[in-house]
């Protein structure tokens, strides 16, 4: 399917902007990304299924379209994933959250799970995985991997800046995955940081650099 979707709303756009200048401090910083993700959610929930129902208004009887498939479950990548959790449940009340976390071994250079927790109904779940940056894929392919272990459901991955690299590294291990993004950047440079990106998302989310 190898299915990119570039979400070029100008609201989003607009946020994207503030989210890379430097100049942007860590309050505004998460507030954007709350704001994205909470954008973007909009977007990548428009398939969701919906069935009709009978209602009333105090009018009169009608019928009206309520959201019938699939619940809900968002993956979070830690730790940049955490800042994107909030703005998505906003408008998904009912989904569940799980965890993801990956460290890059020092030898293999692989990917390696040090925590994860999911939702124990994931199978009956919709999955949203999110983290803002897409760079190499690694760790993006290796948690997709990781949940594709325990639930045969659709898998969408939500991103804010993406990589050509990281799509590439996604969609040749799994190209039923959906990519979502804000932006499909130049490329990576020699220290795997997205050009022009916006620098390392975790630490300007929590303030730690
Ligand atoms: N992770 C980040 O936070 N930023 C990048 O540019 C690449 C990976």
């Amino acid at each position: 399917m190898n299915h990119v979707v570039v979400l070029d709303h100008p609201l989003i756009q607009h946020k994207l902007t503030m989210l890379r200048d430097k100049k942007t401090d860590v309050k505004d910083f998460r507030e954007l990304v709350d704001e994205l993700s909470n954008l973007m959610a909009y977007e990548v929930t428009r398939d969701i299924e919906l069935k009709e129902v009978n209602i009333e208004t105090p009018i009169t009887k009608t019928k009206g379209r309520v959201i019938s498939g699939k619940k809900v479950a968002i993956i979070a990548i830690l730790r940049a994933g955490l800042g994107m959790v909030d703005g998505i449940i906003k408008l998904i009340p009912s989904a569940k959250v799980g965890h993801v976390g990956m460290y890059r071994d020092p030898e293999t250079l692989m990917p390696v799970s040090y925590y994860a927790k999911l939702p124990k109904d994931i199978d009956k779940r919709d999955i949203i995985v999110v983290d803002p940056m897409l760079a190499t894929g690694g760790t993006a392919v290796a948690t997709i991997e990781y949940v594709k272990k325990h639930t045969n459901s659709n898998i969408k991955f939500m991103c804010l800046v993406a990589a050509p690299e990281g799509i590439k590294a996604i969609h040749d291990k799994f190209p039923d995955v959906a990519i979502f993004t804000a932006t499909i950047d130049e490329g990576l440079n020699s220290h795997a940081y997205i050009v022009p990106g916006l620098g390392d998302a975790g630490d300007r989310l929590f303030g730690t650099k």
